[in-house]
């Protein structure tokens, strides 16, 4: 009834939690607001990656999914293709070797003849408080997420946004914004990513080149939320403290990145996007909790 009516503006829209295509799918934007447009996406193959996929798809573009998994992006793009009838090139790539980019990108080029965007969405992470944590570890974080994303970025500029134009989107995270316990790694790595995205948009503008960070909270149907305690979050209530009081989806990352990769942020450039439900602003950091869920094997499985 009328007197009951919500806002429809909060509701999630459905996702699957699942590395798998949306069963049903109502267009928000335009279907062909991506239309003829090709994007490289790292980490497409699994989680936020892969729903970012298929909804940019879902938009008329083609897509590029790269990462480490060649079995993994090739499952994918199988799936994404049937789910949208785009096309959908799976390619092996090492985010921290230069080479595998390089090559990579030239053969996307050689199929597509442009990219328009690339998501710098490929990371790796785990719970580890800094006593714990290797100093191998910490690099190894660094080196996929802040050096990859530097690596991806300048290739992609050398080889096709320099004369062409482009936008970039960094997936980042909001886990330095209060100094997220476990996580002096990824936050630090993220960090330096939207440092990054500022640097990037100021000497890339001129080259018609917009970049933006997108830092998501607590996304459900992800590797990074199965592990980094988002069940933990789940059974202690701790959504209850979120602005939104749930956790978010990937459909709805996807389509904030579809966003800050679309005409309709023409003039956005050199910014974050939080998608987060407010969660930063509110929810706990409660280090000790954190330490005794760790100390109880998150970081084993
Ligand atoms: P995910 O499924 O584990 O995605 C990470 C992807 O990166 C995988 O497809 C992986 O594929 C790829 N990758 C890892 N190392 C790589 C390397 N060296 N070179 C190339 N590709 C590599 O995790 P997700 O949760 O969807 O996370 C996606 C992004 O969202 C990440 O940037 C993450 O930090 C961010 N984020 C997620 C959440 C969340 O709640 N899930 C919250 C905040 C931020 P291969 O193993 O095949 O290489």
């Amino acid at each position: 009834s009328a007197a009951m009516a919500e806002s429809v503006a909060v509701f999630p829209p459905p996702d699957v939690d699942t590395d798998d295509c949306l069963h049903e799918y109502c267009h928000l934007f335009s279907p062909e607001i991506l239309a003829g447009q090709v994007a490289f996406i790292t980490g497409g193959g699994s989680g936020i990656g892969f729903r970012i996929a298929e909804i940019f798809m879902r938009h008329g573009c083609q897509t590029v999914i790269a990462s480490r998994n060649l079995q993994r992006v090739l499952e994918a793009s199988k799936k994404l293709v049937a789910a949208t009838g785009q096309q959908c090139l799976p390619l092996s790539i090492d985010v921290r070797q230069p080479q595998t980019i390089v090559a990579a990108v030239d053969e996307a080029l050689k199929e597509f003849k442009r990219i328009d965007i690339l998501v710098n969405n490929a990371a790796g992470n785990f719970l580890c408080p800094a006593s714990a944590l290797s100093f191998n570890a910490f690099k190894t974080v660094i080196d996929i997420d802040t050096m990859g994303t530097f690596n991806t970025s300048k290739v992609l500029f050398e080889k096709y946004f320099r004369d062409h134009g482009g936008v970039i989107v960094n997936i980042t995270a909001t886990l330095s914004y209060r100094g997220q316990a476990l996580q002096v790694h990824a936050g630090a790595a993220k960090a330096a990513i939207d440092a990054m995205t500022r640097h990037l948009a100021v000497e890339w503008g001129p080259n018609k080149i917009r970049v933006n960070s997108l830092a998501p909270g607590p996304i459900a149907g992800t590797e990074g939320y199965r592990r980094l305690g988002g069940k933990f979050a789940e059974n202690t209530s701790q959504f209850a403290t979120i602005p939104l009081q749930r956790a978010g989806n990937k459909t709805e990352i996807a389509h904030s990145t579809l966003y800050l990769a679309s005409p309709l942020s023409s003039y956005v450039t050199g910014t974050t996007l939080v998608v987060d439900g407010g969660s930063w602003l509110t929810s706990a950091n409660n280090f000790p909790a954190l330490l005794d869920f760790w100390a109880a094997g998150a970081n084993t499985n």
